[in-house]
């Protein structure tokens, strides 16, 4: 890649994004930008050629990442600049997209709002959140989003309504390329306790039901939408064509549930994503039902 333009942020070449990501697989980035600020970032877009390609890594948790590496600049949002969680009047709070759902949904726990509790079952960042419109439980991102700012990929800062975004399940409709900077939500006032209550509760649902100590992505695969809008359960579907526990090199289909794929130890992401493939397969055979990932995976081969 030819010269950068100096930043006041780290830029590392080269740098091994396994590490990075839930998966703890993937090769390395050409170039891993770390901004110090949002003023730094948006610097950096505006004097980097359009032709460079831009990838934005939050915590890695809905990701693989290819073993031959990210071409172009990986930015990632990392340190208190780009995590502050913040309430604000009106029953709102506002979270940096570096911060993690969890501390969104603390913050808002402590500043006496309901309705965030989801996001603490959801191991992300805002900015990953608002990209996946990340939701469990009933609850989703879209309902309870007011707004977000964003930096398009030539620098410029725009402003984001709820109904710009046209979220649908697991997905934005907004056109690739931004970079959200941060989200403010809505919620209802409530008692702290209680609210802390609730998400004591979703974590224990989720610690019985998900391998959420394992390197893995999540659910690998969106719930199926029948004709009459209906949603099938992508995790009985993987259990009927028998792939619970299957593997391939050190990926496995997770015992405790069959919508999770999991690094065993030495797994590369070609063992996942094949392993990914095969479930797909075994699916089509079974029940006629084409599975669609919900775990992004980029980079190359
Ligand atoms: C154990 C486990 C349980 C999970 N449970 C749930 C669940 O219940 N519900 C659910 O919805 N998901 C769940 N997930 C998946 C995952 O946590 C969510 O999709 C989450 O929103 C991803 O956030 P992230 O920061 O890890 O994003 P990443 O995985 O790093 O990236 C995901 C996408 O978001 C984009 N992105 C991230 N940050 C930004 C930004 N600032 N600007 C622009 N684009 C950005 C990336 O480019 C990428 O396209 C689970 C994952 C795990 C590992």
């Amino acid at each position: 890649m030819s010269e950068l333009p100096p930043v006041r942020g780290q830029l590392l070449r080269g740098e091994i994004l396994g590490p990075f990501t839930w998966f703890r697989v993937g090769g390395p980035a050409e170039v891993l930008f770390l901004p110090a600020d949002e003023s730094d970032l948006a610097d950096f877009l505006t004097k980097i050629s359009p032709a460079i390609p831009v990838t934005i890594l939050g915590v890695g948790s809905n990701l693989i990442v290819r073993d031959g590496g990210i071409d172009g600049v990986v930015i990632r949002l990392a340190g208190r600049q780009f995590a502050r969680v913040a309430p604000m009047d009106g029953a709102r709070i506002r979270a940096g997209a570096g911060a993690l759902d969890s501390m969104l949904a603390k913050g808002a726990a402590q500043a006496g709002l309901a309705g965030l509790e989801f996001f603490t079952g959801v191991p992300g960042t805002v900015g990953g959140a608002l990209t996946m419109n990340a939701g469990c439980y009933g609850r989703e991102t879209k309902d309870v989003l007011v707004e977000a700012q964003a930096l398009t990929r030539t620098g410029e800062r725009v402003t984001l309504a709820n109904s710009d975004f046209g979220f649908t399940y697991r997905k934005n409709a907004l056109p690739p390329g931004l970079i959200f900077l941060n989200a403010t939500f809505a919620g209802t006032p409530d008692a702290p306790d209680a609210v802390l209550a609730r998400m004591a509760e979703i974590t224990a649902r989720r610690e019985a039901s998900q391998p959420i100590r394992e390197k893995t992505g999540g659910s690998t695969f969106k719930n199926p939408e029948l004709a009459s809008g209906e949603r099938l359960s992508a995790w009985k579907l993987v259990d009927e064509a028998g792939m619970r526990g299957q593997r391939r090199g050190g990926a496995q289909v997770s015992e405790k549930h069959a919508n999770f794929l999991i690094n065993t130890g030495e797994a590369s992401a070609a063992d996942i994503e094949g392993l990914g493939e095969d479930v797909r397969a075994a699916v089509r055979v079974q029940s006629g039902v084409e599975l669609e990932w919900e775990i992004k995976r980029v980079g190359r081969a």
